[in-house]
């Protein structure tokens, strides 16, 4: 870990403000489960709803929500019961589980792939002398440990929890042709949970057995994988690349990723660039960023070319999602494992390929938390865009009398009428109101003085600056909604106060 101190302080503030925290914890808290409170789960919400605005809806993708528990038939087809599998050993002793590629990773301090053969494992795990990291003990043979988390409905073995969320959208894509009038390319989403067996989950939310993933499969023509109106829009933007067997980040434009066959075409191109927007939108600064192109050792056994978006954190580069070309497997494997017919008509008949976009919202959520985190001489900010607020506004009388309390839940339930999210308080000073707000990531804080009774105004303090304005009630909404969704200054709105 290379600065565990902030990692640490990340996961202080979201137990004491219960952003997120192990599942279960009045029992035992089984490794590997975690909880999102409110504040967490309604910034989670929020990031949800930016990538449904961002990338679903202005790329014209249906949305469909399947069922997280599907039957065996689907894993057997998909290949996920035979390949989704991880090196694992056992401890002779303490019993404890490892997974054999992370014992190599960190013993020879480079990636070791997780697709190397048991032989070539046990041969290395062999020569570099691998003992039990927590009692130092002979460990078993490296066997293969399935990620697939079984259930049990009517009594039966023959289900599975979805490993990934984008089964049911391959299983579906008949059905959408035929109903939703389909042209190709065409994406389709599904935000979702899925569940991984892992061997040892660890650094909380970043590695759980139960994930929340935001995932487009865009279907298209492999003829036409260049044929894409809106490149233009994007042709001249950069991408941060790491290309396989390249030791620096690269800025490269669209057009010249494309011209130069680093990525095999326009279409690919296009959806990374609306990623990397994306994760520029949501606050993440460019330097932290970078698509990693995988090698084919380390690519997912579906995937024949594959970008991971991943950023800059305490814990090092740390993957948010993953970019899969999966080419025509899904299609291909669950029409012959359903005996339907999954193909596409367009001039002629073919398979379409699939471009996969799949995002962990879990880990996105902790990057948009550890980037946001500033520790300031007499306070903490989470420095959140405006749209991820856990609350859009909160309300503070100064004081909790003379009609100031009165007055701000007037203010209140404007502003709920207007569906604003509004956090009212009115307990100590205002300045550890402030406080509060700030560590949790609140923008702008209303305050109710008492010049406000008289001229029907309040202040308004932004969370970065602490910079107030006096803005009359009546144009709140508007005004926040600049704010907020917009992210203008506060400085257009009024002069400084104080
Ligand atoms: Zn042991």
């Amino acid at each position: 870990m290379q600065n565990e101190r902030l990692y640490n302080e990340i996961l202080e503030l979201a137990s004491r403000k219960s952003i997120f925290y192990p599942s279960s914890e009045i029992y035992n808290a089984p490794a590997g489960f975690w909880s999102f409170g409110p504040v967490g789960e309604s910034i989670r919400r929020k990031v949800i709803d930016f990538w449904r605005k961002e990338f679903v809806q202005k790329n014209e993708m249906l949305e469909i929500d399947g069922c997280i528990t599907m039957p065996e038939d689907v894993f057997k087809a998909s290949g996920h019961l035979t390949s989704f599998v991880d090196p694992e050993v056992v401890c002779g002793k303490c019993k404890s589980r490892f997974r054999a590629d992370k014992l190599l990773s960190d013993k020879l301090n480079k990636l070791i792939p997780e697709s190397l053969s048991l032989s070539e494992f046990n041969a290395m795990m062999k020569k570099n002398n691998i003992k039990c990291p927590s009692c130092k003990e002979e460990l078993s043979e490296v066997k293969k440990s399935s990620l697939m988390v079984q259930s049990n409905i009517r009594g039966e073995k023959n289900f599975y929890l979805r490993p990934e969320a984008c089964q049911s959208i391959f299983l579906d894509f008949l059905r959408m042709c035929k109903t939703m009038r389909v042209t190709l390319p065409k994406g389709i989403a599904q935000i979702g949970k899925a569940f991984r067996n892992e061997i040892s989950p660890r650094q909380s939310i970043l590695r759980s057995v139960e994930f929340m993933q935001m995932e487009a499969e865009i279907f298209f023509n492999p003829e036409k994988i260049n044929d894409i109106e809106d490149f233009k829009s994007v042709e001249n933007y950069k991408l941060r690349i790491l290309r396989a067997g390249k030791e620096d980040v690269e800025e490269i434009s669209c057009k010249d990723l494309v011209n130069k066959r680093f990525i095999s075409g326009k279409l690919l191109c296009y959806y990374l660039a609306k990623e990397q927007q994306f994760y520029e939108k949501l606050g993440i600064s460019r330097d932290k960023m970078r698509f990693r192109e995988l090698s084919k050792e380390d690519r997912a056994f579906y995937a024949k070319e594959s970008f991971d978006f991943e950023v800059l954190t305490s814990i090092g580069w740390l993957e948010l999602s993953a970019n899969n070309n999966r080419q025509d497997h899904d299609l291909k494997e669950h029409g012959s494992g359903s005996g339907q017919d999954l193909s596409f008509t367009e001039d002629k008949k073919f398979i379409p390929y699939v471009f996969e976009v799949s995002i962990g919202v879990d880990r996105t959520l902790y990057a948009v938390l550890e980037l946001g985190f500033v520790k300031e001489k007499d306070r903490n900010v989470l420095k959140l865009n405006p749209r991820l607020s856990p609350y859009d506004v909160a309300v503070f009388p100064l004081v909790n009398k003379d009609g100031m309390d009165k007055k701000a839940k007037e203010v209140v339930k404007i502003l709920k009428d207007n569906l604003y999210e509004v956090f009212y308080d009115d307990s100590g000073s205002v300045g550890r109101r402030y406080r509060r707000m700030d560590e949790i990531g609140v923008k702008v804080c209303i305050t109710i003085d008492g010049v406000s009774l008289k001229k029907n105004d309040c202040t308004l303090r932004d969370r970065d600056s602490m910079k107030q304005i006096r803005v009359k009630i009546d144009d709140l909404p508007c005004v926040l909604n600049n704010i907020i969704v917009f992210n203008k200054d506060l400085e257009e709105f009024g002069k400084f106060v104080n």
